[in-house]
């Protein structure tokens, strides 16, 4: 396995082809903004893994809500930082869980894993980036960020 240079733009064309059936399930409204100027050198399997986590939560939170539900996701490079958030106006993340919600098997459903944010974190941290997240009653927001 080796180190690959890819575009974000086509990265996300590609998981959300692959959460298509979820995101109709919960009818979640999705918005994707990214610079397609974005490039990014790392483990493309891995990154999209990240995403895929991030997205699957998000659309959990929406699942049980009743009216409108986004799911916001944008990507760009300003200066000398790439930046990639995916938001969504589900119910927050209570503030004395967020510091907790990256660890191993740390979970709130029935049926989670707990896995899914442990492993985020493992690999943006790999790739020299950070991850973290901002939650209030509008929007809980997971922000990636790598030097460039
Ligand atoms: P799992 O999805 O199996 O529960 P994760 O590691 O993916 O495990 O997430 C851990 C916990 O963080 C979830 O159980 C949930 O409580 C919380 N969480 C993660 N993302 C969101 C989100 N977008 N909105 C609300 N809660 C979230
Ligand atoms: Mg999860």
């Amino acid at each position: 396995k080796t180190k690959e240079r890819f575009q974000m733009q086509g990265l996300f064309e590609e998981i959300l082809a692959f959460l298509y059936p979820n995101i109709v399930d919960v009818n979640a409204n999705m918005t994707c903004n990214i610079d397609p100027a974005f490039i990014l050198d790392g483990y493309k399997d891995e990154i999209k893994q990240v995403f895929i986590n991030i997205i699957s939560n998000a659309l959990d939170a929406l699942q049980k809500k009743v009216g409108d539900k986004e799911v916001v996701i944008e990507a760009f490079q300003k200066a000398d930082v790439a930046v990639i958030r995916i938001a969504n106006n589900g119910a927050p993340i209570p503030v004395d869980l967020l510091p907790v919600i990256f660890e191993p098997f740390f979970t709130t459903k029935e049926l989670g894993t707990g896995i899914g944010l442990y492993v985020c974190k493992e690999i943006i941290e790999k790739h020299g980036g950070t991850i973290t997240c901002e939650s209030t009653e509008e929007r809980t927001v997971f922000s990636m960020e790598f030097l460039l």
